[in-house]
């Protein structure tokens, strides 16, 4: 018997797009006699109980706006069987019998636990995973929702600050989201033409990272033409503060002497500017798209699954192409968690072919 009650929830980290999801999904869902509740605030509000129905008014003009209109929490309980036996009696209270859950790697960690068929006893409850992350961090499919409009974000605040930092040879060290994956300070560089791009997956050490700025702060003193601007693109979780890789920068360029060292280095931490804003049109048609193939496999009667955007990699055994959209993947949850686990630790073959490449292409960032 297919789903009559889907719940919504949002989790984690906010990413521009969400509400794009959380509108295909409902509209979708009602279309086809399935009606929607949407959970406010995570799995804290799951808990709570905190439920609202959602009807197509409700998500009609929603597209356009960056957050996510259920809002989103963190709620570290959910870790404990406990919570998370509450929160399936919630739904059962509330006769839900399909849960959309749209978030990042610990939002899906939090999927694959509440439908665990071992604390499910005989309750009737389909969870599908939505990836939604700017850090695109989440394993098998090549893009997280949040992750394109984050990325337009960063290059259009690095081409403001370009223009700054040309037009007075300044260095400029511009720290971006990412404490665990270097994925958009990577991708980024590439799209502004940054010289340097730091990120943890490297593995170096904060000398070393020095010294690749100082590095391109002297080539840029020997190019041809006035303009000596330099522009460094660090991912947070790079494993120096951008605050000390500037100091680390400056006593180095004072040892050199001559001209180098009147080089002046600024920091620009864009922090939660990134995580916000209008979604850009890519996200909201990828994110439509996740959250319309999401119903149709409620439909199809799957669960614990993730859906995934195209996967790069193939797809792990047992994952299945979506009969509603050939762009989608229905990915078992634990193959989706073992992979963001294999991202972690490097040994990803997507990560360790992008961390391989932009050593060859060090100092030729500008490609
Ligand atoms: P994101 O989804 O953006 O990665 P978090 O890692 O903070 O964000 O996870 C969001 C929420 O998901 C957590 O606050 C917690 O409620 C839940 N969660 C994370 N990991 C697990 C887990 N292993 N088991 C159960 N719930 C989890």
């Amino acid at each position: 018997m297919t789903a009559r009650r889907l719940g919504i929830l949002t989790s984690g980290g906010d990413a521009p797009g969400m509400n794009a999801a959380i509108r295909a999904a409902t509209l979708v869902a009602l279309d086809h006699g399935i009606s929607v509740i949407g959970v406010e605030h995570g799995y804290r509000g799951l808990v709570r109980g905190d439920f609202r129905g959602l009807e197509a008014d409700d998500v009609a003009d929603i597209i356009r706006a960056g957050g996510t209109i259920l809002g989103s929490a963190r709620c570290p309980d959910f870790h404990e069987r406990a919570t998370r036996d509450t929160a399936r009696r919630r739904l059962a209270e509330a006769r839900i019998d399909a849960l959309l859950i749209i978030g990042g790697n610990g939002s899906l960690a939090g999927a694959r636990a509440l439908a665990d068929p071992a604390e499910l006893g005989d309750q009737r409850l389909a969870v599908i995973g939505l990836p939604a992350s700017i850090d695109n961090d989440v394993g098998i499919t090549s893009l997280s929702i949040g992750v394109d409009t984050a990325m337009n974000t960063i290059v259009e605040a690095c081409d403001k600050i370009a223009d700054t930092a040309s037009a007075h040879d300044r260095t400029f060290i511009v720290e971006v989201m990412g404490r665990d994956s270097g994925y958009l300070a990577m991708a980024t560089s590439i799209a502004v033409g940054a010289e340097v791009v730091l990120f943890r997956e490297s593995g170096k050490a904060p000398e070393a990272l020095v010294a690749e700025v100082v590095a391109a702060v002297e080539a840029a003193h020997r190019r041809p033409g006035r303009d000596r601007h330099v522009l460094v693109v660090m991912a947070e979780g790079v494993g120096v503060s951008s605050a000390a890789l500037k100091a680390g920068v400056d006593a180095c360029l004072r040892g050199l002497g001559g001209d180098l060292a009147h080089t002046e280095t600024r920091v620009t931490v864009l922090g939660h500017l990134v995580r916000g804003g209008s979604p850009s049109a890519f996200d909201r048609l990828m994110a439509s798209r996740l959250g319309h193939a999401a119903v149709r496999a409620i439909e199809a009667g799957e669960t614990r699954r993730m859906v995934a955007w195209s996967p790069t990699e193939g797809v792990p055994e047992g994952s299945v192409r979506s009969k509603a959209d050939p762009r989608c993947f229905l990915v078992d949850l634990d193959a989706a968690l073992a992979e963001t686990q294999r991202m972690l630790d490097g040994t990803n073959p997507q990560v360790q072919w992008r961390t391989r490449v932009f050593e060859q292409i060090k100092g030729a960032l500008q490609l």
